[in-house]
């Protein structure tokens, strides 16, 4: 069977908790044998979360942040649970961190010197970032630029800006993620922004259980549905879904430092 890896995943919440078994089972039976859950949802009982679940599972693996929506909550006990996990060796990145000037559910200043903190955490435990940028994207450019993270390897996630904003990551060399949006009718920049990602620096999730992708959507989304994504990617950047599935698990395990399956 056609193997994909699903590069952004909420699985370690409560929205998992009745059927995290079976959802795990569906996603291996639909060929997602693979996953990184993130640990980045709310306070850092989360990041705890990821990584039992990645001891647990040969195929899973966690990164350890705050997310932007939380980082006003934050507080010196939150980061020592940062500090402690981060080395952790089933912990392979940091994030999800960044800017949502979407939402701004914690002030943008609180924003930036928190992304800037944990790329500066990335940097002693030598691993990559996982960001979410809404709405933000020349302030997180200049902030990932200035923090050197591009020399840690960068992963734009749930990419939602304009087929510019596209050009300018990969010509910074960021890896660049596509979630179920993109089959969303009203999706065109993100669809336009593929063909400008190199094909080596592609990745595909879920982001799960939110934005469950057309035909799911509505639904909890999980692991499982990260195929529809796949299948609207391998046509907008005009290859096969198999060569699209085989083209991502690479680029996951590159950025990731995992062996390839
Ligand atoms: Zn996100
Ligand atoms: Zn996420």
């Amino acid at each position: 069977m056609t193997q994909l890896f699903d590069s952004h995943a909420h699985v370690d919440g409560p929205e998992f908790d009745a059927d995290r078994a079976e959802v795990l089972a569906r996603a291996r039976a639909a060929g997602v044998q693979r996953m990184i859950v993130i640990g980045a949802v709310g306070d850092p009982s989360s990041a705890e979360r990821s990584v039992a679940l990645a001891e647990s599972d040969p195929n899973v693996w966690a990164t350890v942040a705050t997310h932007p929506h939380d980082v006003e909550k934050m507080t010196p006990e939150w980061w020592a649970v940062h500090e402690r996990l981060a080395p952790h060796p089933r912990v392979v990145a940091i994030g999800e961190t960044g800017l949502d000037y979407y939402y701004d559910h914690s002030p943008r200043e609180a924003q930036k010197a928190v992304f800037e903190r944990f790329i500066d955490l990335a940097h002693r435990v030598n691993k990559p970032v996982v960001c979410h940028i809404r709405d933000a994207h020349e302030d997180a450019r200049a902030i990932l630029i200035a923090g050197r993270a591009m020399e840690l390897g960068v992963v734009i996630h749930c990419f939602t800006g304009t087929p510019d904003d596209a050009r300018a990551y990969a010509e910074l060399g960021c890896y660049v993620s596509f979630s179920g949006i993109i089959t969303y009718k009203t999706a065109q920049p993100i669809r336009d922004s593929v063909p400008l990602v190199p094909r080596d620096r592609l990745l595909i999730e879920t982001d799960c259980p939110y934005l469950a992708p057309i035909p799911k959507r509505g639904k909890r989304n999980e692991p499982a549905f990260v195929v529809h994504t796949a299948e609207v990617v391998a046509s907008c950047a005009g290859m096969s879904y198999e060569d699209l599935a085989a083209q991502t698990v690479a680029n996951t395990c590159r950025v990731f430092r995992l062996t390839s399956p």
